[in-house]
């Protein structure tokens, strides 16, 4: 936001300057060259200074995704945010990536062609390497809760906390 001067008028830079006004800080003031517009050159596509250009490569890179995931999955505009909303922003599984810094992946059933949510790529590689197998991560929480190991009598350090069940 920036304050008006009523009294003072504000006109664009001479033809063939190379200070050309930022057209979205222009359009703020109303489609007149701002204060802030005059003083901001305007090297970036559209033209845009700096701060505008960041703004519309978020917006692009946005669109982009959009269009991405709905032809690719199905989704319609908005769908993406609603469901990362549904999983309070992070990844099903794993619940710690919040895809920040890489979004997360949109999963889907492979037979049914259905998404299920959306997964940080690590936990959608886990589950291509249980070939999305129920049984398989079963397997995977019995391993851990009963290490077969624990089935060898000798080579195993002594139990730490019950000494008197051996
Ligand atoms: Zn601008
Ligand atoms: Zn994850």
């Amino acid at each position: 936001m920036g304050r008006r001067h009523p009294g003072r008028s504000r006109r664009a830079p001479p033809r063939g300057s190379s200070v050309k006004p930022c057209k979205d800080c222009s359009a703020e003031w109303g489609g007149f060259p701002s204060p802030a517009s005059q003083r901001r050159p305007a090297p970036h596509p559209g033209p845009r200074c700096a701060t505008h250009w960041r703004v519309e490569q978020k917006r692009r890179k946005a669109a982009a995704h959009a269009s991405t995931v709905q032809a690719k999955y199905g989704l319609d505009p908005g769908d993406y945010d609603r469901l990362y909303a549904l999983q309070n922003g992070v990844c099903a599984i794993c619940q710690r990536a919040t895809g920040k810094t890489r979004r997360l992946s949109v999963d889907h059933d492979h037979e049914t062609g259905l998404v299920r949510g959306l997964l940080c790529r690590p936990c959608n590689s886990m589950l291509g390497h249980g070939r999305d197998d129920p049984k398989f991560f079963g397997r995977a929480a019995t391993y851990l809760i009963q290490p077969p190991a624990r089935g060898l009598s000798n080579d195993q350090p002594p139990p730490q906390r019950a000494p008197e069940d051996e």
